[in-house]
């Protein structure tokens, strides 16, 4: 079984981008510049932001969050992101979800300028995925791509199951592995909460990427021999153990799946990091193809 390391490939990644932005500034051209839009006190909301404002300074970008009560309204919101997309000097901005219940997700993901909407959710970006065109590959799934050409995962002709539907992961997930495209070319299933039978589904599995918010979900008896394991799960499971009053818990049995696994990734430390390095991957193409 080999493990995953996506925190060590997420470091390679951020090298890599660190690297351009000093040839940016040897150059004397501007530097990428990635704006989050904050809106509550939601402490893993609070968390994923403060990650990648730190990314952004290891990386050497510019970075900016702008953190708004819980109260804003819709409008005041659409007006922010109106200021970010005619701002020159913001190349990418994000706006963290969730979103309080009073707003509109749909309305704000569409407000976003398509060209620096660096976590790939506008429909404009999701339609050119769905295409196999250049646009931005929302970060998850496309950290889940590097990680799969990263370690040489074959997916030429293997049978993938996606577990899970969100457009932020297993959609577009489903779609890439699917496509003709370097790690593409799979025969990929995508499961749900409706799926029946979907241990002998997984079972005829040669790589199997679980994205559902299910701690523990993916047991041994679902995995054959030899699978690839990808866990996107992040939940964090009261535990008065730990100092924060919780550990973080993939979806994935991880001590009963590990044995049968070819390769598999750790939660924490496997898809989670990745995440981070291919949004400073997207605000660096923002910049590149102004
Ligand atoms: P979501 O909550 O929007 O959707 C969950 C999906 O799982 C739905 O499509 C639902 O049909 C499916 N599902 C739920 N229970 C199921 C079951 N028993 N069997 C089959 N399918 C089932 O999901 P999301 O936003 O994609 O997040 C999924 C998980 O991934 C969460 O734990 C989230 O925190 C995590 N996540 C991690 C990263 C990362 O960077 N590692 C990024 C995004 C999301």
């Amino acid at each position: 079984m080999t493990l995953i390391d996506g925190k060590k490939i997420a470091q390679e990644i951020k090298d890599e981008i660190a690297v351009r932005v000093t040839q940016l500034k040897d150059a004397g051209l501007k530097v990428p510049h990635l704006t989050a839009v904050l809106i509550g006190d939601n402490g893993a909301s609070l968390t994923y932001v403060n990650a990648k404002v730190k990314a952004c300074k290891e990386v050497g970008f510019e970075s900016t969050i702008i953190h708004l009560p819980k109260e804003t309204t819709e409008k005041e919101l659409l007006d922010e992101i109106h200021k970010l997309n005619t701002n020159p000097n913001i190349d990418g901005f994000i706006v963290q979800l969730p979103l309080p219940p009073h707003i509109d997700e749909k309305k704000v993901i569409m407000a976003i300028d398509s060209n620096k909407d660096v976590d790939g959710f506008h429909p404009i970006n999701v339609g050119k995925l769905a295409l196999n065109l250049p646009t931005f590959i929302s970060a998850t799934p496309y950290g889940i791509m590097e990680l799969l050409d990263r370690y040489n995962i074959e997916t030429s002709g293997k049978n993938v199951v996606v577990i899970g539907r969100s457009n932020i992961v297993g959609t577009p997930m489903s779609i890439l592995l699917s496509q003709k495209r370097k790690k593409g070319n799979a025969t990929v299933t995508l499961a749900h909460s409706r799926t029946k039978n979907l241990k002998s589904i997984t079972l005829n599995a040669d790589i199997i990427i679980v994205a559902i918010g299910s701690p523990k979900f993916l047991k041994a008896d679902m995995v054959k021999e030899g699978t690839t394991i990808i866990d996107v799960g992040i939940t964090r499971v009261d535990d008065h153990t730990k100092k924060k009053g919780y550990h973080l818990s993939g979806d994935v049995d991880f001590e009963g799946v590990s044995p049968k696994a070819s390769f598999i990734t750790p939660v924490p430390g496997g898809v989670g990091p990745m995440t981070i390095a291919m949004l400073m991957k997207n605000t660096l193409l923002a910049l590149e193809r102004k």
